[in-house]
């Protein structure tokens, strides 16, 4: 644990304000990937959805904002790269030429180390990836947020001068969908324009089929939509070849692009790439 609180200790130099600032200003659009729970597949979207805007050309970062329970590095197979330091700042780890990325998993001296850190310390780590990070000139950087209306999501959207927009990622269960619909408020409290809801484990594809059925009741979202007056970017079945895609880490593998989650995901891509465009 000390030696954790240690590493990052290193990392939390002297604020900067101006090359904060300079450093967000290099990146036309910050998006961030919000939920009211864990475990509906934030981490899922944001990941798909960098991977899936760098496929289409795009100079795309992500940043892992979930300091407790970080799982970008895991999703793209890199776990176990470092993160190196040039006069630019803190490199980010190259996925493929279009896609970099920066996570607390990255610092952490094995895979099994807990984060175990108070408010102050993951602050200053957020600080520290937004500002000492050479992102450099990106069309998209993804934040990836922790679950909830905390500390971290707070951060960010007050250390960002803007955030360009933010998609929301829920479950249609009651038990999501109530916790969502504090998380569009709460965007639109710090005046982060959401760009829609994102419905994951909308149904399950069955893998000896390939047909879809519907698992939960269907009604929530679309109610969440409609008070909030927001889209509904698409609504992803449960299958597990995802599932299998995320934990062998080749989310980034356009080859899989073929089964219906991608078909569905490549029109949520569509949404953010339209928006403020
Ligand atoms: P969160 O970031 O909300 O905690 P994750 O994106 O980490 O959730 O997803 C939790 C787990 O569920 C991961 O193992 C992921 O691969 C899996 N998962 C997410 N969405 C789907 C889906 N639509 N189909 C199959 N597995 C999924």
């Amino acid at each position: 644990m000390a030696q954790n609180i240690q590493s990052t200790d290193d990392l939390l130099k002297a604020p900067q304000e101006s090359k904060l600032i300079k450093n967000m200003r290099a990146i036309k659009n910050k998006i961030m990937v919000m939920s009211g729970k864990g475990g509906v597949g934030k981490s899922t979207v944001a990941a798909n959805l960098a991977a899936r805007l760098a496929d289409r050309g795009h100079k795309v970062g992500i940043l892992d904002a979930d300091i407790h329970g970080p799982s970008i590095p895991k999703m793209f197979g890199i776990e176990d790269q470092k993160p190196t330091v040039d006069e630019n700042g803190i490199v980010p780890v190259s996925v493929t030429e279009n896609l970099v990325v920066m996570s607390v998993a990255l610092l952490l001296p094995d895979r099994d180390a807990p984060v175990i850190w108070r408010g102050p310390a993951k602050m200053g780590a957020i600080k520290q990836f937004l500002e000492e990070v050479s992102w450099g000139k990106l069309d998209y950087l993804i934040i990836d947020l922790p679950p909830g209306t905390g500390d971290e999501p707070l951060s960010i959207a007050q250390l960002i001068e803007k955030v360009d927009g933010a998609v929301v990622v829920t479950t249609p269960q009651d038990v999501a969908i109530v916790s969502v619909r504090k998380s569009i408020k709460f965007a639109e409290i710090l005046e982060v324009p959401v760009i829609g809801i994102v419905e994951n484990m909308s149904g399950i594809i069955c893998p000896h089929c390939d047909e879809r059925m519907e698992l939960f009741g269907k009604g929530g979202v679309e109610q969440a939509a409609k008070d909030f007056n927001l889209k509904i970017l698409g609504d992803l079945p449960l299958d597990p070849k995802l599932a299998e895609i995320e934990d062998s880490g080749k989310v980034h593998d356009i080859e899989n692009e073929d089964i219906e989650w991608f078909k569905i995901f490549a029109k949520i891509v569509d949404s953010v790439e339209s928006f403020n465009n």
